[in-house]
């Protein structure tokens, strides 16, 4: 089996920022992991949006929240193959959707050997520098 070609990107992507989610990416500076919350209907929100609850429709109900940073892996996927060379060094790793404790998901990687791997495993976040920003990145609890 041969593999496709790679991109020749030797840098690792940093995240695009728009203004609603500038706070969020000002938090993880401090290392804390903050989301939205309705303080009418009581939803958690993320990603960050400007003053608006998709939940309930409502405008300037919105509050920051500080998570715990736990939560379980609700699906995930092993990447076996770098998408660029950038991720050569990374292979293989770990993708997946967290559902943190206060109801609220967000994509990470997430760190622990492949076999380990389970939907409603536990996971904590840990944060990792990339250029000028902080990455929340989880890892597998045991
Ligand atoms: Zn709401």
């Amino acid at each position: 089996m041969t593999q496709a070609p790679q991109p020749a990107i030797q840098e690792l992507p940093l995240p695009q920022v728009t203004q609603d989610a500038l706070p969020y990416w000002e938090a993880l500076k401090e290392e804390k992991l903050i989301f939205q919350r309705c303080t009418s209907c009581k939803s958690a929100i993320f990603p960050p949006r400007s003053d608006f609850c998709p939940y309930c429709n409502t405008y300037g109900q919105i509050e920051w929240e500080q998570s715990t940073g736990h939560g379980k892996v609700y699906s995930f996927s092993v990447v076996e193959r770098p998408p660029t060379s950038a991720w050569n060094d990374r292979v293989p790793y770990n993708l997946g959707f967290i559902w943190l404790d206060e109801d609220w998901v967000i994509f990470s990687e997430i760190r622990g050997a492949s076999k380990d791997m389970a939907i409603d495993a536990s996971v904590s976040v840990e944060y990792e520098t990339r250029g000028d920003f902080v990455l929340p990145i989880f890892n597998l609890r045991t």
